[in-house]
């Protein structure tokens, strides 16, 4: 298990993951990647091994979006290698999550994935979890519910995270809701931080102190069900 940070504000997102990313490296990690959205699109960069990999990556080609998500992985599905590096977007490009942890039932919703047609990019456990958003996002909108909620982001990732069994911290970005991060918790750790009009999440609360100290820890999605 290792390392994930989001930003959200009114400051260049990509500065703030990596210098979230690099305090915590002491958690250990063979790849690393962010994504933001930017002009409509979802904006990724990933690497292998150290974060000067990333950095040097991110010299050329990083946007300069308000809002973005990172990670640093330790592999428990797939190696490492770039494929499999998170973030990781559905097959769709329109949702993207970062993933601490393991979803232990990943093989039967990739299965089930698998029948409605999906394809997949790696062999990770993660990959199941933004498509299954994109799915749940696409039912609100058939059955016309969209409008019943305030976040139709957060209550996607809600029905997707009660079906997922295992130890995780999940951190979600869509290019249709530019102005949301989502973020949940099941037993991995998880913190959210509050400063001026910005929020910023993280696996451990020294990634965001340099910036604020108001900091608290997620509740367990199980014990808001
Ligand atoms: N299970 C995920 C993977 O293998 C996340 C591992 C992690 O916590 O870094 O990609």
């Amino acid at each position: 298990m290792c390392g994930i940070v989001g930003y959200i504000g009114p400051q260049e997102a990509t500065g703030i993951l990596l210098e979230g990313l690099r305090k915590l490296e002491y958690r250990g990690y063979d790849s690393a990647g962010v994504a933001t959205v930017w002009e409509g699109k979802l904006n990724r960069i990933r690497a292998k091994g150290k974060l000067f990999n990333l950095e040097a990556k991110l010299e050329t080609q990083k946007t300069p979006a308000h809002i973005g998500i990172g990670h640093t992985r330790w592999a428990t599905h797939g190696k490492p290698e770039e494929h499999n590096a998170h973030p990781h977007f559905d097959m769709t490009d329109r949702v993207a999550v970062v993933q601490n942890g393991i979803v232990e039932n990943y093989r039967e919703l990739r299965e089930e994935l698998r029948s409605l047609g999906c394809t997949f990019a790696s062999e990770t456990d993660t990959e199941v979890i933004p498509n299954l958003i994109e799915r749940a996002l696409a039912d609100l909108r058939s059955t016309g519910e969209l409008d019943k909620f305030d976040s139709p982001l957060s209550e996607a990732t809600r029905r997707v995270v009660n079906r997922l069994e295992g130890g995780f911290a999940v951190v979600v970005l869509c290019v249709d809701y530019p102005d949301e991060l989502v973020a949940a918790r099941q037993q991995a750790p998880l913190v959210i931080g509050f400063g001026q009009g910005e929020f910023f999440c993280a696996s451990d609360t020294p990634a965001l102190l340099s910036h604020t100290r108001a900091v608290l820890t997620l509740e367990n999605a199980s014990s808001r069900r």
